[in-house]
C-alpha cells in the first residue's frame, strides 16, 4: 500500500518544531485513540489512523530517522520500521497503553477513566543515630515524628467554625466533570473543588481549609540486636495519612550507627587495637581487654610480635537476621616506651649487650629481614 506523507498525516509543516509535531500527535491520538472510540472500532478505521499517526510521529520526533526520512522519504525508514505499513509493522508493535503513558500521563493526570482519587500517604523515612553498644545489644527508642491529623477545629471539614463546606457548583458534588474534547467526552477531576465535590468560601483559620494539620507525634521503636548502618525498620501505616480516606503510607526508620572510639565493625566481626609493653610482649602475659559485654581476659605468649591479631570467638555481634555470632579481633601493638631515666636506658644498654651477636635467636623479624636486604643488595650489584 502506498503511505501518506509523514508531514500530511500529522497536518504539519516540512520545518514543523519538536513542540508542534508533539502537539499535532497528541491531538490525533486523542482523536483516533481506540479507547475513545470504542463503538466505532467495527466499521471505522480509527486505529487505522491512530496507527498512521503514531508511526509517522516514531519517524519524525527521532531527529535522525526525521533525516533519513526527509532525505529519502519513507524507503529511508522503512528498514528500520520493521517494514511494511500494515498494523503490527512498526516499531514491534508497541501497545497502546504504552502511548497513553507518555503522551496521555499529562493530560489526564496520569489516572484514566475518573472516579474518585485516593491516595494512599506518603512514606516517611527517619534518620536514626545509634551508638555502637545499642545496635549491636538492641534498644527501644522514642522518635518525634512529624505527620498529619486532621484538625480538630473544623474536625476535618476545613471550613470556618459555624460554617460548613458547599456543594460543588461545578460539578454539582461529583468531584467529576465530563469535559468535551474533539468527538469524544472525558472525565476529568473537577478544577473548581479538585475532586473534592465541596467548596469551601470561609476556610477554617486553623488548618487554612486543608482539614489537616501538621502536629508531631512519638512513636516508640523497637531496634532488634545486630542492626547495621542501612538496615531499616518498617513501621506500617506510620507514615503520613492519606488524603480523601487513603490508607497511611509506611515509615521507615533508617538506622545509622555512630563511630565507636575503640571498636570498628565489619559484618559480625568487630575489631579493636590494645597497645601492649614491649615487656609483656617478651615475656607474656595476662592482658586486660574490653568487649561490648565488659572486660574480658587475654592471654598474651611469651614473644608476641606487634600486630599479632587475637580472636576471640563469640565476642562479636549477633547477626539480626539469624547465623553464628561474630568474633572480637584483638590486634595488640607493643609500645615503644618513652621519657625513660637514666637508670631505665642503663638496664637497657646492659640487655642490648647481652643480645649482640645471637642473630635469630631472639630477633626473628630482624635478622630474615636483614637477610633479605643483603640479598636485595647483591641482586641489584651494590
Ligand atoms: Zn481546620
Ligand atoms: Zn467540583
Amino acid at each position: 500500500m502506498s503511505k501518506r506523507d509523514y508531514y500530511d498525516v500529522l497536518g504539519v509543516s516540512k520545518n514543523a518544531s519538536e513542540a508542534e509535531l508533539k502537539k499535532a500527535y497528541r491531538r490525533l491520538a486523542m482523536k483516533y485513540h481506540p479507547d475513545r472510540n470504542t463503538g466505532d472500532k467495527a466499521g471505522g478505521n480509527t486505529e487505522q489512523k491512530f496507527k498512521e499517526a503514531k508511526e509517522a510521529y516514531e519517524v519524525l520526533s527521532d531527529a535522525q530517522k526525521r533525516a533519513a526520512y526527509d532525505q529519502f522519504g519513507h524507503a529511508g525508514v522503512d528498514s528500520s520500521m520493521g517494514g511494511g505499513g500494515g498494523p503490527g509493522g512498526f516499531s514491534g508493535g508497541a501497545s497502546f497503553s504504552d502511548v497513553f503513558g507518555d503522551v496521555f500521563g499529562d493530560i489526564f493526570g496520569g489516572g484514566r477513566g475518573g472516579g474518585s482519587r485516593v491516595h494512599r500517604g506518603s512514606d516517611l523515612r527517619y534518620n536514626l543515630q545509634l551508638s555502637l553498644e545499642d545496635a549491636v545489644a538492641g534498644t527501644s527508642v522514642k522518635i518525634r515524628v512529624p505527620t498529619q491529623v486532621t484538625c480538630n477545629v473544623c474536625k476535618g471539614s476545613g471550613a470556618k467554625k459555624g460554617t460548613s463546606p458547599k456543594s460543588c457548583s461545578t460539578c454539582g458534588g461529583h468531584g467529576q466533570v465530563r469535559m468535551q474534547q474533539g468527538f469524544f467526552s472525558v472525565q476529568q477531576t473537577c478544577p473548581t473543588c479538585r475532586g473534592k465535590g465541596t467548596v469551601i468560601d470561609d476556610p477554617c483559620t486553623a488548618c487554612h481549609g486543608v482539614g489537616r494539620v501538621q502536629q508531631h507525634k512519638t512513636l516508640s521503636v523497637k531496634v532488634p540486636a545486630g542492626v547495621d548502618t542501612g538496615d531499616r525498620i518498617r513501621l506500617a501505616g506510620e507514615g503520613e495519612a492519606g488524603e480523601h480516606g487513603g490508607p497511611a503510607g509506611d515509615l521507615y526508620v533508617q538506622v545509622a550507627v555512630k563511630e565507636h572510639p575503640i571498636f570498628s565493625r565489619e559484618d559480625n566481626h568487630l575489631f579493636c587495637e590494645v597497645p601492649i609493653g614491649f615487656v609483656t610482649a617478651a615475656l607474656g602475659g595476662e592482658l586486660e581487654v574490653p568487649t561490648l559485654g565488659g572486660k574480658v581476659m587475654l592471654k598474651i605468649p611469651a614473644g608476641t610480635q606487634s600486630g599479632k591479631l587475637f580472636r576471640m570467638r563469640g565476642k562479636g555481634v549477633k547477626p539480626v537476621r539469624g547465623g553464628p555470632v561474630g568474633d572480637l579481633l584483638c590486634r595488640v601493638m607493643v609500645e615503644t616506651p618513652i621519657n625513660l631515666s637514666e637508670g631505665q636506658k642503663d638496664l637497657l644498654r646492659k640487655f642490648e649487650s647481652t643480645m649482640e651477636g645471637t642473630g635469630s635467636k631472639h630477633s626473628p623479624h630482624s635478622s630474615s629481614w636483614l637477610d633479605g636486604v643483603k640479598n636485595f643488595f647483591e641482586s641489584m650489584g651494590f
